[in-house]
This record gives C-alpha cells, sequence and structure tokens, in this order.
C-alpha cells in the first residue's frame, strides 16, 4: 500500500511530515507527498462561505484516480460542507482516499490561542478516520475509536488516535499486513 499526502501549498509541509511520521508507525505503507495547485476554487459555495465537500472529491478523484494499491490524503485549510450538515472535518471514498479540511481544527477558531500540536494531533486524527474510510472502514459505535463520526471538536479531541480492535479485525481481513502493530 501507499499513501499519498497531497497539499496545495509547502505551508502544510509540516504538518504532512507530522502525519508521516504517525502513519508510518502504524501501517506497513510507503508515503510520499505531492504539493500542487488542485484548482477548487469553482467548487466554492460564496453564500455558505464554504466549500462543497463532495464536488472537491469528486474533483480530485479525477486528478488522482483511484489505484488499488494507493490512497490518497489531500490537506485542504478550508472549511467544507455536505447537504444536510453544516460544516464537515473531511470526506472520505473507499478505494480512493479522503480530505481533511482543516479550518475548524484550528484551536483560534474557539478562541484559544494557537496551539501547533493539538492542530497537528486534529488533522492527524482526521486524516486516520478519513483512511479508515478509505480502506473499507465504516463509522464506529465505540466513542474512542478513531472511526467515530465526529459531530463537534469535542469529539475530535475526545477520540483517541486509534482503531479498536474491532476495526482493526476489519482492517486486518482486508489488508492481512497493513497494520504494523
Ligand atoms: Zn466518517
Ligand atoms: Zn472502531
Amino acid at each position: 500500500m501507499e499513501i499519498e499526502f497531497v497539499a496545495e501549498t509547502t505551508q502544510l509541509k509540516r504538518t504532512i511530515e507530522y502525519l508521516q511520521e504517525y502513519f508510518q508507525k502504524i501501517f506497513n505503507a510507503k508515503s510520499y507527498v505531492e504539493i500542487t495547485q488542485l484548482n477548487i476554487k469553482k467548487y466554492y459555495n460564496y453564500l455558505r462561505k464554504q466549500y462543497n465537500a463532495e464536488k472537491v472529491s469528486a474533483h480530485l478523484k479525477k486528478k488522482f484516480p483511484p489505484r488499488e494499491n494507493r490512497r490518497i490524503i489531500v490537506i485542504l485549510p478550508y472549511d467544507a460542507y455536505v447537504e444536510g450538515l453544516n460544516f464537515v472535518f473531511g470526506i472520505a471514498e473507499e478505494n480512493w482516499g479522503g480530505i481533511v479540511f482543516t479550518y475548524r481544527l484550528n484551536p483560534q477558531l474557539y478562541g484559544q490561542p494557537f496551539h501547533p500540536l493539538l492542530f497537528h494531533v486534529r488533522i492527524l486524527k482526521v486524516a486516520l478516520h478519513e483512511f479508515g474510510h478509505s480502506i473499507g472502514l465504516t463509522h464506529c459505535n465505540n466513542p474512542s475509536c478513531i472511526m467515530w463520526f465526529d459531530k463537534s471538536i469535542e469529539d475530535v479531541d475526545r477520540k483517541s488516535l486509534n482503531y479498536c480492535t474491532r476495526c482493526r479485525i476489519t482492517i486486518s481481513r482486508k489488508y492481512p499486513r497493513l497494520l504494523r502493530l
């Protein structure tokens, strides 16, 4: 399995290095980074001041067509929504990959001082969650499992950085050598 991290600017390089380090710790997967223009402006909804996550995802899926042994994790510093929800922290598609929208993961949005580690841990949690979907996991009813569906930033903060035993078994059945630990 290969994991390709994608961002539009080198400003996210440190964030991506942090993600790569953790992903390499728990998954037997090579990872690499691509910094490239994604041309998603047309999916911005000026009334909501948010990106349409499903449209962005469909666009990126064309740009990075699904490959059996590769998953894409795109990091975008924006706010996004899907119809019926006020916002999403991320979106994913099985057998392709996922997108993390970092805007609502920044402590400053909640009146707190900027805290690089907290910000990075939150991005990592959403990235692990979306990656989980991309390898076939669905939402989990264990509130501390990374596959729990986050309705709020409190949900993100409460979760551990781990897939629960049940989710790990699901991963191992599909991808017997993917999990390291
Ligand atoms: Zn989810
Ligand atoms: Zn779980």
